[in-house]
């Protein structure tokens, strides 16, 4: 088994080419290869020297896994559903916007904080993805959409971990990936245009903001611990007064001025105008600058096993209403890709049925991405 040079950031790769024996500089040629001009065969990397293509060539290789389906919305959102091996797939989604390109990627096969509301949450946790496997998403969709669109520049300008999987709850292998999509010899991106989304692993907030703090996304979904046990298992570990104390730490070093939590709409469970009231209490009593913190409402995207329902428009601006008079920053997600599944939330994930093994089945069920940064509509404009 060679290595795959996609699981390394520029320091593991760094190290990588000092064991074959190279100096470390080499490994900037390498990277810019790999990740600026999505190459993945040596012998095309034509500064380098042969004898180090040759060995390249022996002990590594770039590949990201393989994909198994493309669906193309009307919209021009593009989903892509990858082979992560033993039955377990794993879905990116592309957005395409008029002034930015926001790749929508995923961070686990499954997820284990079983979260109500979430169809990933219902199907459990597989395995962690791998560094390389979580970089390929943006590797692949980059260089692909270059290809397609004829386009020398960049194409994604902002990645949002939204998709499949808790990222904090895989921290060492996400860390070389955000650190590969920020480095100059990478992608380039700013830290204001990758967000990371999290259910609030308290200590893992800390780290991050520590070692690579990038936008941060805190899924809340309820104003009360009661409502969000109920919502989000993980509550029961780390209240509220934790969460956003670990909010208001990460504040210090976060790369935007403010923290955006993500609020899905579920029908008679947290959508009634107590619960915004309580939510203003709970956000304002919490920092004494106002625009610490912005508000997204989330329609929930149904899905049968949930037993939910999603809050209808009206009582989602009715909501939103209440948040903004006080003056909470509310916005209402828009959905894209509504006709290839890809508008907002959970993953389909798993395509191969376990109990048949080889053979694979479009279990499509509803998927859910959430883009933030991409789909988040003012009220002014809704
Ligand atoms: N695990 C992370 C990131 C992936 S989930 C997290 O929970 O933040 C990304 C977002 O999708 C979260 O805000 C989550 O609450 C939301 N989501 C999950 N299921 C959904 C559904 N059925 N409808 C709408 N949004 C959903
Ligand atoms: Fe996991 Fe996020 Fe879904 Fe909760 S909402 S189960 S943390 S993917």
């Amino acid at each position: 088994m060679t290595t795959n040079l996609l699981d390394f950031d520029l320091e593991g790769l760094a190290r990588f080419c000092e064991r074959l024996g190279e100096k470390r500089y080499r490994a900037v040629q390498l990277f810019r290869w790999v990740h600026q001009k999505g190459a993945s065969d040596f012998e095309a990397m034509s500064d380098l020297a042969k004898s180090l293509r040759e060995k390249l060539k022996a002990a590594a290789h770039v590949r990201a896994p393989d994909v198994i389906s493309e669906h193309i919305s009307a919209d021009g959102t593009i989903k892509w559903l990858f082979d992560v091996g033993e039955g377990n797939a794993v879905e990116s989604v592309f957005i395409p916007e008029v002034d930015r390109g926001t790749l929508c990627i995923s961070s686990q096969a499954g997820c284990a904080m079983g979260c109500r509301f979430c169809s990933t949450g219902h199907q459990g946790f597989s395995r962690n993805l791998r560094t390389g496997e979580i970089i390929a998403q943006l590797w692949f969709a980059e260089h692909f959409l270059r290809k397609h669109l004829q386009r020398t520049e960049r194409v994604i300008s902002n990645v949002v971990l939204m998709g499949m999987g808790e990222p904090l709850q895989n921290y060492a292998e996400l860390l070389p990936a955000l650190r590969t999509m920020l480095d100059d010899h990478g992608y380039g991106l700013s830290r204001r245009r990758v967000t990371v989304s999290t259910v609030g692993i308290v200590p893992k907030m800390d780290l991050l903001a520590e070692q690579c703090p990038v936008a941060l996304a805190v899924s809340l979904h309820a104003p009360n611990d009661a409502l969000r046990d109920k919502l989000v298992p993980l509550n029961r570990k780390y209240p509220l007064v934790e969460l956003l104390a670990a909010c208001e730490r990460y504040l210090a070093f976060a790369p935007r001025d403010f923290i955006t939590f993500e609020y899905c709409m579920l029908d008679g469970v947290n959508d009634q105008p107590e619960h915004a009231r309580e939510l203003v209490a709970l956000l304002s009593g919490h920092s004494n600058r106002s625009g610490w913190c912005k508000l997204n409402l989330i329609p929930f995207n149904p899905f049968p096993e949930s037993g939910l329902h999603r809050t209808s428009s009206e009582q989602i601006v009715a909501f939103a209403s209440i948040l903004t008079d006080a003056g909470i920053v509310t916005t209402i997600r828009k959905t894209r890709g509504d006709d290839i599944d890809a508008a907002c939330g959970q993953l389909a994930g798993d395509v191969m049925d376990r109990t048949r093994v080889g053979e694979r089945i479009a279990r499509q069920r509803s998927v859910t991405l959430i883009p933030a940064a991409a789909l988040d509509q003012t009220l002014e404009e809704a």
